[in-house]
């Protein structure tokens, strides 16, 4: 495909998850304003990413931090201004490299984690915004805090480890209705006392931006399937 028809292709996928985040949010008397679209670009090559780039869309989510480093520094020079988010498990011997290269991490999830950002943010003086991730559907192989212990980690980031929690995060199991687990995090949220929610990927975002999400991770529909 020659470049002008890829962009004009990666601008109508665009257009249309936003087209339908607006609807979603119409339906519920939402602003759709209040709903962050985070690109998710995990497994695709900077190539592919260009035209959502070209296309003036801003925010990026990868899963793993080796391959943003790979990809992201030389696309953020070529495009300033960009937010980037980590949205897949963290480890802590990663801890420097990501808050070196986010600007959002989405998979705090337990205290070695926490300290382990709290101690490169303060060596770094760079403040990514933090997410909590929550375990909502509690499944043994999945990251995530239990959703019984959400509220006291989210207190124990700010007196322990003088985070700041920008929201909760969580994936729902894929055989499960995902409404129910979004309105468990949204409860959540409310008890803890943040105010975002990171929930919704290409197959429920619309029910997701409905039950309060302020930022909804979109990968396969708008980049195509991944390998
Ligand atoms: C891959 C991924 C997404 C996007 O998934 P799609 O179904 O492609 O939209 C969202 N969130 C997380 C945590 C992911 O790993």
């Amino acid at each position: 495909m020659s470049e002008d028809i890829e962009l004009a292709a990666a601008v109508a996928r665009l257009r249309d998850i936003e087209r339908r985040i607006a609807t979603a949010c119409a339906e519920v008397g939402r602003d759709p304003a209040g709903v962050t679209l985070i690109a998710v670009t995990k497994t695709f090559s900077a190539d592919e990413i260009r035209p959502v780039l070209a296309a003036g869309h801003k925010v990026y989510g990868e899963n793993r931090v080796q391959e943003a480093k790979g990809k992201w520094p030389a696309l953020r020079e070529a495009y300033p201004g960009l937010d980037l988010h980590l949205i897949g498990p963290l480890q802590s011997n990663k801890a420097r490299e990501a808050v070196e290269l986010f600007d959002a991490i989405h998979t705090v999830d337990r205290p070695k984690i926490a300290a382990a950002i709290a101690e490169e943010m303060a060596r770094q003086s760079r403040r990514p915004r933090l997410f909590v991730q929550v375990n909502t559907g509690e499944e043994p192989q999945k990251a995530g805090i239990a959703p019984a212990d959400a509220v006291a980690f989210v207190d124990r980031c700010r007196s322990e480890y003088g985070l700041e929690i920008a929201g909760l995060m969580c994936i729902p199991p894929v055989d499960d209705a995902p409404a129910v687990h979004f309105a468990l995090l949204a409860k959540l949220a409310r008890e803890a006392g943040v105010p975002g929610l990171s929930m919704g990927m290409s197959g429920d975002f619309e029910t997701a931006a409905q039950l309060g999400a302020t930022h909804v991770r979109v990968g396969s529909a708008i980049f195509g399937g991944r390998s």
